[in-house]
């Protein structure tokens, strides 16, 4: 079992807790796939320190386990298991624990590919899918005995609702039903899901954890006898994260705090420009005062910050949305975010696709909405790019 031994930064600089006979203080990126059975005739070979046999890359990888040594002392969690996306880490999840009759909550407001998966799976497996409104009371509510998983992002994905985790942990038995968060938006900087209940935590490290628009992966973070289980099915369906992207991950962990600090600094910054912009509707991010998810974040983040995702609404038609996106030069029009560059959606158009059509009105995705996700510029130049494409 693997507990953190300080705070963040540090654990995500020195938490791979890596050593070799040379001294070398960065794990290296082992590429070798095979290695040598200690007695062929048994099948033993190396045990790593999850106790799993180091045999075939598809099963484990010293660099991997070196990255999910670090995330589950990040997330607080006994274990954790590194994927090749947040969706091979996310489908994983649900394939493990999904049968036939299963009921799973979930937010109509999530993101679209895990949207979409329970889409296509749920007719084939024979699961029930209840969609409900992004909060914790909601979420309360639709929980009943035949609920087997509750599945929710802490802050949703494009419009920054804030689902309050301490209500959930007060109003549902999550012994019985199984939290998985989705924690990419708010990283463990502002939050540790675990600390409210949660079973299991995933990422997609595309985002925030790899950092630099240069790696696809995705972890999972829990106790270890599940971290087990699901070392089983990611071996079968073959996901795991590989070495040279391990590494990229982990190199891009290391700076996770100072990014987030300055990504959510200047996010609030840029929310602030815009409020106060006249050709601006409105803007939501729950770093605003104003914002009607300030209260809950300030008292579940544990840092005054606030991400660096935010989202606003264009005064004019979608004609002028796409005037405005055109108009960009420092903002990358891109989909992602979490990364060193600054970067615009319409989420009509890309993330929100799969939510359904009433949900996206009732959510307040429309078609003059535009996503933010603020890199590692100078704030200056993103308030003047917004400002010029604005005019
Ligand atoms: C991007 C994203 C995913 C999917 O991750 P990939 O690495 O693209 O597979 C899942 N959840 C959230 C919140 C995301 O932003």
């Amino acid at each position: 079992m693997i507990q953190a031994l300080a705070r963040l930064s540090t654990d995500a600089v020195h938490g791979h807790d890596h050593a070799d006979a040379y001294g070398s203080h960065i794990p290296p990126i082992y590429l070798s796939v095979i290695y040598e059975y200690i007695d062929y005739e048994q099948g033993l070979a190396v045990f790593t320190d999850r106790g799993k046999m180091l045999r075939y890359g598809r099963e484990e990888n010293p660099t991997t386990r070196a990255l999910e040594r670090v995330v589950a002392k990040l997330e607080n969690s006994e274990d954790a298991l590194a994927f090749n996306s947040g969706m091979a880490a996310i489908s994983t999840v649900l394939l493990w624990y999904l049968k036939p009759g299963s009921k799973i909550v979930i937010p109509m407001e999530v993101y679209s590919t895990t949207l979409h998966v329970l889409t296509v799976l749920a007719p084939r497996l024979g699961i029930r899918v209840e969609k409900v409104w992004p909060s914790a009371e909601a979420i309360a509510e639709a929980v009943n005995s035949e609920t087997a998983m509750v599945f929710l992002e802490v802050m949703t994905n494009p419009t920054n609702k804030v689902i309050d985790l301490s209500y959930l942990a007060k109003h549902i038995d999550l012994e019985k039903v199984t939290l998985v968060a989705d924690n990419t938006f708010t990283t463990p900087v502002l939050l540790k899901p675990i600390k409210y209940g949660a079973k299991l935590v995933v990422h997609s490290a595309t985002k925030y954890l790899g950092g630099h628009n240069d790696v696809v992966g995705g972890v999972v973070a829990g106790r270890k006898s599940i971290m087990d289980e699901l070392w089983e099915w990611r071996r079968m369906l073959g996901g795991i994260l590989q070495p040279f992207e391990a590494y990229l991950v982990m190199r891009g962990v290391k700076t996770l705090e100072v990014r987030f600090e300055k990504q959510s600094t200047s996010a609030k910054a840029v929310a602030e420009f815009l409020a106060e912009h006249p050709r601006v509707e409105d803007v939501m991010y729950p770093g605003l005062s104003k914002s009607p998810y300030h209260d809950v974040a300030k008292k579940l983040f544990e840092k005054p910050l606030f991400g660096g995702v935010l989202s606003f609404r264009i005064r004019g038609s979608y004609e002028d949305t796409l005037r405005f996106m055109k108009k960009l030069k420092v903002i990358k029009r891109c989909p992602s975010l979490g990364g060193t560059e600054s970067m615009a959606v319409l989420p009509v158009k890309a993330g929100a696709m799969f939510i359904e059509p009433e949900h996206r009105v009732k959510l307040g995705i429309t078609e003059n909405l535009v996503r933010l996700a603020i890199g590692l510029e100078d704030v200056n130049d993103i308030v003047e790019d917004l400002a010029q494409a604005l005019s």
